[in-house]
């Protein structure tokens, strides 16, 4: 079975992401959950965060077989170093395909070897994202049922150390 791997923010890592990376280490042999160093956009956790927060998540779901990993670059570039042959992102219902097929095609064109797999998202995390999760938690919501506890826990931290309130530049607390 091939190794595979699971790119993405996660910042922070949610059950919505959990799930998929839980449902796919069933179809692999390994899952390596890539956690991009610079993403295109703003970040509420360090790159150092990011990691350690997804993999007490990983380890707390003990799954054996998946692991993570921080990368900068392609992901095209970092799947061949690792030796992966597939790739596994997750669609939730609206949001995703159209963003998710154009990266499919640019990555085919860069990676003709790499395949893709797309996992639906549940239905209990179809409208799930680390962005709005963000936002709800900067605003004192509960969002138990959507993050590991240590996760809320960061979140909370983070939004007490005040600076930041999202993760959106318009809803930034003047300082
Ligand atoms: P990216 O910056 O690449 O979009 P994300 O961390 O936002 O990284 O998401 C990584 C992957 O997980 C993407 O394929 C995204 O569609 C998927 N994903 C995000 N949230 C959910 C969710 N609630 N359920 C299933 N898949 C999700």
């Amino acid at each position: 079975m091939p190794i595979a791997i699971y790119p993405g923010s996660f910042d922070p890592i949610t059950n919505g992401h959990l799930d998929i990376a839980q449902r796919a280490a069933r179809l692999f042999d390994r899952l390596v959950i890539g956690v991009y160093d610079i993403p295109a956009k703003r970040l509420l956790f360090t790159t150092e965060e990011r990691v350690a927060l997804s993999k007490q998540a990983v380890k707390e779901r003990q799954l054996g077989n998946v692991e993570v990993r921080a990368f900068t670059g392609l992901t095209v570039d970092f799947a061949k170093r690792i030796g992966a042959t597939v790739e596994v992102r997750g669609l939730r219902m609206s949001a995703d395909f159209e963003r998710e097929f154009e990266m499919a095609l640019m990555n085919k064109n860069l990676a003709p070897d790499l395949e893709l797999v797309c996992l639906m998202a549940s239905l209990n995390y179809q409208f799930l994202s680390s962005s709005l999760l963000k936002e709800v938690a900067s605003l004192g919501g509960n969002i138990d049922d959507l993050v590991p506890k240590h996760i809320a826990k960061a979140l909370v931290q983070k939004y007490r150390q005040g600076k930041l309130q999202a993760n959106y530049p318009e809803k930034e607390t003047p300082v």
